[in-house]
């Protein structure tokens, strides 16, 4: 028998596209609820509360809005759990995160045979999937056009690709699904707890999906939202799904909603975690008290710092999220992505390369929302392009980073 010594994780700057740097608070929420089952009461109080925070987060009087137990993927395989086998899909994919939506959607709607023919990669003649080129968005015209041509049932769209560090036409996308008649289904992984929206806004869409560990900060493996019109669940409820743990409707009874209603008498659909319960609580409470807007501004804000530091050392950007940057390293550095990537990880500060073609270097700043934070990252990130060679003045990048923040001041 071997036992391994305890197990220990160091603390490291997270600074990629998520995790993101999780608040002391969650963690303390965390570590700090009693030992209590799930149908305990305030177990079952704080999870309806935050089924109302969330709405309030989400923007949106969507009923059928909650938590699925896991992360990004365990919430968009709860939303796009809607699709069937046979059901004819648009899916738009524009990098790493859409693609993987698009796999999980080809496999949804893949018949028998789609699956014997090639299980981990099917690909059903039912799913048209519309390549954007990494690097660039999803475009109302483009989906407008998608639509107009194959008449789908559902669309798929990320709102933020986090692959290419794209944000895409997402009230494009959502007038065009109207004007189809086409029911919009949206990966929101990256945007939720970081962009200023109301999913109401955007009525061509049905089913929204987003994760813990990005803009909502909750990673003590928590929930994953996920928001429902009706529309969507009465689509449900007329022809099922192929899943009990990630079926809106059974999910949603453990979070007060039954029979299309809030009630205060949640039913057992599985044993949630009191811990886990405890920090998306807290999680939300934070975002919701610092206020989504101002949130939103600031990450804009602190971007556009950073954007300017590594373009100073010579670095070509090419995202436009506001809590990522993707960019391509100067001439010289070319080739040498992952190298850099890697030695910055070994010193503890965690930024990512791209996940798929081409190679570029991300860097995140979740919960970074300080001049001191932003300081860290670029400083950091300038040592780490010094020691592979780069050549650029990092005192003249630093000080034109505090000049930013003293006229913004
Ligand atoms: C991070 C991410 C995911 C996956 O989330 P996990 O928490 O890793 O499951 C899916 N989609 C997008 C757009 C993401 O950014």
């Amino acid at each position: 028998m071997t036992v391994f010594p305890q197990l220990v994780i160091p603390e490291t700057l997270a600074a990629g596209p998520g995790p993101g740097n999780t608040d002391p608070r969650v963690l303390e929420a965390f570590a700090g609820a009693g030992v209590a089952d799930h149908m305990q009461k305030d177990v079952l109080r704080g999870m309806i509360e935050s089924k109302l925070m969330l709405r309030e987060l989400w923007g949106t009087k969507n009923v059928y809005t909650f938590g699925v137990g896991g992360t990004g993927w365990s919430g968009l395989d709860c939303v796009e759990s809607l699709i069937l086998p046979g059901d004819k899909v648009v899916a738009f994919v524009n990098g790493t995160f859409s693609s993987i939506d698009g796999l999980t959607i080809r496999i949804k709607a893949s018949s028998l045979d789609d699956l014997a023919a090639d299980s981990l990669n099917p690909k059903p003649k039912n799913v048209i999937t519309i390549d954007t080129p990494h690097g660039q968005s999803v475009t109302g015209e483009a989906v407008d056009k998608a639509l107009a041509e194959h008449k789908p049932m559902w669309a798929f769209m990320a709102h933020w690709e986090t692959g290419s560090g794209r944000v895409n036409d997402i009230k494009g996308f959502s007038d065009a699904c109207e004007k189809h008649g086409v029911m919009g289904i949206v990966d929101a992984v990256s945007s939720l707890g970081v962009g200023d929206f109301n999913i109401d806004d955007y009525p061509g869409v049905v089913a929204w999906a987003s994760c813990p560990q990005k803009g909502v900060l909750s990673l003590p493996l928590t929930y994953a939202p996920v928001s429902f019109t009706d529309k969507a669940i009465d689509v449900l409820k007329k022809r099922g799904c192929y899943t009990y743990v990630h079926h809106p409707i059974f999910e949603a009874r453990h979070w007060g909603v039954i029979d299309g209603k809030d009630v205060d008498t949640p039913t057992y659909h599985r044993t949630h975690s009191g811990y886990a319960v405890a920090a998306f609580h807290e999680a939300l409470r934070i975002i919701l008290s610092y206020g989504r807007a101002a949130k939103a501004n600031d990450y804009s804000y602190h971007e556009k710092a950073l954007r300017q530091a590594v373009e100073g050392m010579g670095c070509e950007v090419t995202s436009d999220m506001p809590s990522l940057i993707v960019l391509n390293l100067p001439g010289k550095l070319a080739g040498k992505e992952k190298e850099l990537v890697q030695g910055a990880r070994s010193q503890g500060f965690g930024i990512w390369p791209t996940l798929s073609e081409p190679v570029q270097v991300r860097i995140g700043i979740l919960n970074q929302l300080s001049a001191d934070q932003i300081d860290e990252i670029a400083s950091r990130f300038a040592d780490a392009m010094l020691a592979m060679g780069a050549e650029f003045d990092k005192q003249q990048v630093m000080s034109q980073l505090k000049s930013y923040y003293a006229k913004a001041a």
